[in-house]
């Protein structure tokens, strides 16, 4: 039985594999693992559950030990050697060989997945890019010349996000349902929800347990993602194949993930308290009154967790910090979708990267204005603003929307609009006394440092970008500037008016769908002066993300295994 011996190999590897490499390299390939290791900053993730009763414990539990097993189905998805080079790994003691162990858990499988998935364990082939979905002697012309020649039904499954293409012993292609595939894996896992379902008190929750420990075996996920969007309950488990990025070739197949969560009360308020602020907020904006919207629709559901656990899909390389599921178009059409934000992940991130950030992009005096409460809520505000200003547009006297006049530029001011208009938000808030003036002593600094961690991805992608187009307008406009050592400061006088214009341009581009102007700006402005780029390359020893140790997880299963 391979597929039990590869997750009994990751349970033992996850429990043994150390955190860091203490010792000096001794070779480049030691010190390329180190430097790997040391990118991923240990940090011990924790939940509060003395507000959960009895039942939901021991439900949450459950649902840990159902997750654990998507490591073991993910591990094979990514790519069908995983599980014997992992028992390899596990078998080599030597100092380099625990390294590279490390490394494996880290990335889940042999390549760095933020170095371009290059291979780093020796005997690892390149990354196939059909991942594990598709036969391995199979070239992506074969499946898709293939997948033409089926009738509409069975091509339709073929592209489907929950089959495998195989071959059979005579060569032809065939297709099976991941419910066959997976099947040890996903029976154990049914067998765990169903487990969790019984021991719940809350409906909605024992709903979404039910029929999703039912898909697992049926392999029609429909009515449990509806169930999951319906969702309300202190506890928000998301559990299956969802995200398809790990097929390179087509973007057909969903990985198989976990995210074990408990909601954040408190946040959770906060949200519903913003988001009764909405309309005021787009009543204000500092856009010609005609552009603004008198009657916003209904707010995409935001859920506020505590991660608990995250697995498979969901636990390599960058933490995931926020999610939007589910994808399957018939079930967006019909409940929309809806956003999970995981706080004390955030909360990790903050601490263990922004602000060793700060301490090098913001002067000494600045850098105890950094903290964690302006951070998450200008991040929660960053979302709603997304909903806010203008989306659908007239050009040339027809419909059409912002998304689509701007073309490769919307991103980009998407982005950057909800981050400037999120900031100008907060203060609009405070002035109305609906958040503690206290932030607005807080909130510019914290932008500014955040604002570094984003620039340090590059400016390849829309968020980087629209940061750059951000921090240039603020420097050119007063808001902020560079002190004589070369870090950045706000100026506290001239903030204000700089974030307000800068929420004025890119709402009216947007507004009128000026994708001249859009472009025009993006390319002035959307770039790494040479100031901003010597913070960055200051930066090279701060990690790049945080590795999570869940001890709350740990805990649990260890008292139920103990009871
Ligand atoms: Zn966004």
């Amino acid at each position: 039985m391979r597929r039990s011996l590869a997750a009994a190999a990751f349970a033992a590897a996850i429990a043994t594999a150390c955190p860091a490499m203490a010792a000096p390299a001794a070779s480049s390939e030691r010190a390329a693992l180190d430097k790997m290791a040391a990118a991923f900053a240990p940090t011990d993730l924790s939940v509060d559950l003395s507000g959960l009763p009895r039942s939901e414990r021991d439900s949450l539990a459950r649902q840990v030990q159902a997750a654990q097993l998507m490591n073991a189905i993910f591990l094979r998805q990514a790519w069908s050697g995983n599980g014997a080079m992992l028992l390899g790994l596990l078998q080599d003691g030597s100092e380099t060989g625990r390294a590279r162990l490390a490394g494996f858990i880290i990335n889940q499988g042999p390549w760095g997945r933020i170095d371009h998935d290059k291979p780093f364990v020796p005997g690892a082939p390149a990354k196939p890019e059909g991942a594990g979905f598709y036969p391995n002697d199979a070239t992506k012309d074969e499946i898709d010349h293939w997948i033409t020649t089926l009738p509409q039904a069975d091509a339709d499954k073929a592209r489907g996000f929950f089959t495998v293409v195989r071959r059979q012993p005579d060569g032809s292609l065939t297709i099976l349902p991941y419910s066959v595939e997976y099947q040890g894996e996903l029976q154990q896992a049914a067998a765990l929800l169903r487990e969790a379902a019984k021991l719940t008190q809350q409906p909605s929750l024992r709903k979404f347990l039910e029929l999703r420990a039912a898909a697992f075996l049926s392999n029609d996920y429909y009515a449990s993602d509806v169930a999951w969007m319906e969702l309300d309950a202190t506890l928000e488990p998301t559990i299956g194949p969802y995200e398809v990025y790990e097929d390179k070739w087509f973007n057909y197949k969903a990985a198989y993930e976990a995210y074990i969560t408990v909601r954040d009360e408190a946040e959770s308020n906060k949200l519903a308290r913003f988001s009764g602020q909405l309309q005021d907020i787009e009543d204000h904006l500092p856009i010609d009154p005609a552009l603004r919207n008198p009657r916003l629709g209904a707010l995409a559901p935001i859920a506020v967790v505590n991660e608990v656990y995250d697995a498979g899909d969901a636990a390599h390389g960058v933490q995931t910090a926020a999610y939007n599921l589910p994808n399957d178009e018939r079930v967006t059409k019909e409940k929309g979708s809806k956003r999970v934000m995981l706080k004390n992940v955030q909360h990790a991130k903050f601490d263990q990267v922004l602000l060793p950030i700060a301490k090098v992009a913001l002067a000494r005096t600045d850098q105890a204005k950094v903290q964690f409460d302006p951070f998450f809520t200008h991040i929660l505000m960053h979302e709603l603003m997304h909903g806010l200003g203008p989306h659908s547009i007239q050009l040339d006297g027809k419909d059409t929307t912002v998304r689509q006049a701007l073309k490769e530029a919307s991103s980009a001011f998407e982005e950057a609009k909800a981050d400037i208009s999120g900031l100008w938000a907060l203060q609009y808030l405070v002035d109305k006394g609906v958040i503690d003036k206290a932030m607005e002593q807080t909130m510019y600094d914290t932008y500014l440092a955040s604002s570094f961690r984003t620039l340090r991805f590059g400016i390849g992608e829309a968020h980087g970008k629209g940061m750059a187009m951000q921090l240039n307008w603020l420097l050119d406009h007063g808001g902020v500037k560079v002190n004589r050592d070369g870090t950045y400061a706000v100026v506290p006088d001239k903030i204000r008016p700089a974030v307000t214009s800068l929420v004025t341009e890119i709402m009216t581009i947007q507004a009128h769908g000026d994708y001249a102007a859009a472009k025009g700006m993006l390319d002035k402005l959307g770039v790494l002066r040479p100031e901003a780029q010597h913070v960055i390359d200051k930066l090279a020893k701060v990690p790049t993300d945080i590795r999570p140790r869940f001890v709350t997880a740990e805990k649990l299963v260890k008292e139920q295994s103990g009871s």
